[in-house]
């Protein structure tokens, strides 16, 4: 039995209302409790003083690469990456070669991530065969694999018939679809979001509509069927309504926000970067302000990284024809507190409980909290170190970033999974 003493942080567990300057208490691969604990000793302590100590952060909404793109990122490097950013839990999506369509696709994940062991990762299935849209995937089989959520993510699921089905299913397993919102025929050739700043700069556009019909649509199917939605990486103040008005009807739908859709717009493809590329685009700042909004109201309960590598040599590509997507896991935290804490949208509670129990709620995952008995993934954070993102020292395989030379606050001080310290720190970095 070994006793681990995390001492004098503030301690933030949104799932039990808890935010308080105590000690965090971990036997083996639990937690203890809080508070002080007579009688006991422990075998080593973590001094949390200043810090902030809170569930493992969990990131829904990550790409591996692995199988078939290990150019780009792997189950190791991609936990890695997790791990330095204070993420101990992702879900991976399929959209990997061959995609994660089968029972074997989603073992051969765990067992990659327990080789590796950095942090959790819970695959998440294809919705339909190869993600070619034309048939449900083998979803029981999914299921016993271990997959805990379905998407074909990367593309939309184009037949609504199918999405029907798809959510019929899921709901027999309790399982959430989450939908990536894109009419493609609206989008087709478009590289950025369409509207003044893509005139000024000629450059094909893709309307916010494209974003919006999709999501109106799997609306619509979720309340049909009674089935469980998760809108991924929404980026326009029309979704953000969409969703406010149909959870005001009770209609079974979550929202997600990603990083970079609620702290850059359009404007930034002036310079014609490509990693300010991706689906959906960068919008307008109206649209950043609903997006805010919506996560202040709790219309959008969940933020995720939408961690997507490419390797550099893909991504230094012409504009048109670099791949969709940047990576986020390593400036997830500073970024939400440059963005979201220091202008005082959200408290701290409110913004861990985005990056814990909602997601793990969404997911169905024994994850995110701090009670008594859960498993002891716990990040500490540093609230006010200030340092510069520097792409060269991530630890993610590329580097492709729209954040690299940021000046920022904050960042994960240590990282405890199922109670052995992963990663800490060093004094000097
Ligand atoms: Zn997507
Ligand atoms: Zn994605």
């Amino acid at each position: 039995m070994t006793i681990l003493r995390i001492a004098g942080g503030r301690v933030i567990d949104p799932a039990q209302h808890l935010d308080e300057v105590t000690d965090l208490w971990i036997r083996d691969e639990q937690i203890l409790g809080t508070g002080p604990q007579p009688e006991r000793e422990a075998e080593r302590v973590l001094d949390a003083t200043g810090k902030i100590v809170c569930p493992g952060l969990i990131d829904m909404h990550v790409h591996l690469r692995e199988p078939g793109r290990e150019e780009d990122e792997t189950i190791a490097t991609g936990t890695a990456a997790a791990l330095t950013g204070g993420v101990t839990s992702v879900a991976c999506m399929p959209n990997t070669e061959p995609a994660l369509d089968s029972q074997a696709a989603a073992e051969f994940v765990y067992l990659q991530a327990a080789r590796a062991g950095n942090a959790n990762v819970f695959p998440v299935g294809a919705i339909t065969k190869a993600r070619q849209g034309a048939e449900l995937a083998e979803m029981g089989g999914l299921v016993e694999g271990g997959a805990v959520a379905f998407t074909d993510d990367g593309s939309p699921v184009v037949s609504a018939e199918i999405m029907r089905r798809a959510l019929e299913y899921c709901r027999m397993f309790d399982k959430a679809v989450l939908s990536h919102c894109e009419d493609l025929e609206l989008t087709r050739g478009g590289v950025m979001n369409e509207g003044f700043e893509s005139m000024r700069l000629g450059l094909r556009g893709m309307p916010a509509a494209a974003e919006e019909v999709m999501v109106h649509r799997d609306i619509a199917l979720a309340e049909l069927t009674g089935g469980r939605l998760h809108i991924l990486h929404v980026s326009t103040a029309g979704s953000v309504d969409l969703i406010r008005r149909a959870r005001e009807r009770g209609v079974r739908v979550s929202g997600e926000a990603c990083p970079h859709h609620f702290t850059l717009t359009d404007r930034c493809l002036r310079t014609f970067d490509s990693n300010y590329k991706m689906a959906p685009p960068l919008r307008t700042q109206e649209d950043v302000q609903a997006l805010i909004e919506g996560l202040k109201d709790g219309t959008l309960e969940v933020i995720a990284t939408d961690h997507a590598p490419h390797a550099p040599e893909k991504k230094m590509r012409e504009l048109d024809q670099a791949p969709n997507g940047i990576i986020g896991l390593e400036t997830l935290l500073p970024v939400c507190i440059l963005a979201l804490i220091i202008p005082g949208h959200l408290t701290w509670p409110q913004l861990i409980e985005k990056l814990t129990i909602s997601p793990a709620r969404v997911l169905g995952i024994d994850r995110g909290t701090l009670r008594p008995g859960a498993v002891a993934d716990v990040t500490l954070i540093d609230p006010d170190v200030e340092w510069t993102i520097d792409a060269r020292h991530f630890r993610s395989k590329s580097r492709n970033s729209p954040f690299a030379g940021w000046k920022v606050r904050g960042w994960a001080h240590a990282v405890i999974l199922a109670g052995q310290v992963k990663f800490e720190r060093n004094a000097s970095h």
